[in-house]
């Protein structure tokens, strides 16, 4: 290790392998491409839609080698079928959800991890939006691809699991480190910015990235990737322990799953 701390380039390297390309899909899907620079692999986060990642492949010059699924939604997963036929990518999903994902041929769990030639992505189980739901995250490039569980300044809707798994998700993923840059499923950032002031109306951390999200937006933007740090300290579903959250929605002294429940149960009605 001696000879790293002399040579900073290969240190670069060695702390910054991936790129990322992230582009829309529709509306509101994020595509996400991670491009390992040593090995030339790529991987799509998800694959709602075929033709917008092989034009994104397209332009970065990237060839598909992964498709690393998050959950077995439509719009991320119905291009796979088109996608694996033209590139002869490799599928990675949930263990569990490997016969709701198409051709899956490496199911994975929590503890798992996943390479993409020298990027290494740890498996996160984060059940709440879906049942087996996953989280991809790679430690030595600080990035977390967190797919529809955490969204910046909100959460994913509880399809199939209940507000507790989905508290106990939010807090594995609050855990990491605050510069861990957050790439997540959909551009639904203003409007769970809107919510997140109802809710948290004093918060000048929130009341200033409002302002930057709405510039952002006007002039057709993305919002992320946001970061675990300002999530922490502006997404009212990563503080339903907080007090002053609590406190605001008339619950003091309220558990935090009951928190949670009423956070997410105000934004489905918002
Ligand atoms: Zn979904």
């Amino acid at each position: 290790m001696a000879g790293l701390a002399f040579c900073p380039a290969l240190w670069n390297i060695t702390a910054m392998a991936a790129s990322i390309h992230q582009f829309l899909i529709g509306n509101d899907n994020y595509g996400i491409l991670i491009h390992d620079e040593a090995s030339g692999a790529t991987a799509t986060i998800d694959a709602g839609e075929a033709a917008p990642i092989l034009v994104a492949l397209k332009q970065t010059g990237w060839t598909l080698t992964d498709i690393w699924v998050t959950h077995h939604h439509g719009d991320h997963v119905a291009g796979i079928p088109e996608l694996k036929a033209a590139t002869g990518a490799k599928v990675t999903a949930p263990l569990a959800d490997k016969d709701r994902v198409p051709l899956v041929d490496h199911g994975v769990k929590e503890g798992d991890s996943v390479t993409l030639g020298s990027t290494r992505a740890a498996i996160i189980e984060t059940p709440g939006h879906t049942a087996n739901h996953i989280a991809y995250y790679c430690a030595d490039d600080g990035l977390l691809f967190a797919g529809d569980t955490l969204f910046s300044l909100g959460c994913g809707r509880l399809f199939e699991g209940t507000p507790a798994q989905m508290w106990s998700s939010l807090q594995k993923l609050r855990a990491l480190p605050a510069a861990t840059k957050l790439y997540c499923g959909h551009e639904y950032t203003q409007s769970n910015a809107r919510f997140a002031l109802t809710v948290d109306p004093e918060n000048a951390a929130l009341k200033q990235r409002a302002r930057e999200i709405d510039a952002l937006r006007a002039k057709g933007a993305f919002t992320l990737p946001s970061t675990i740090g300002a999530e922490n300290a502006e997404n009212p579903f990563l503080r339903a322990d907080d007090p002053l959250i609590a406190a605001r929605l008339g619950m003091a002294g309220a558990s935090p799953v009951d928190v949670f429940t009423e956070l997410r149960a105000r934004k489905n009605r918002a």
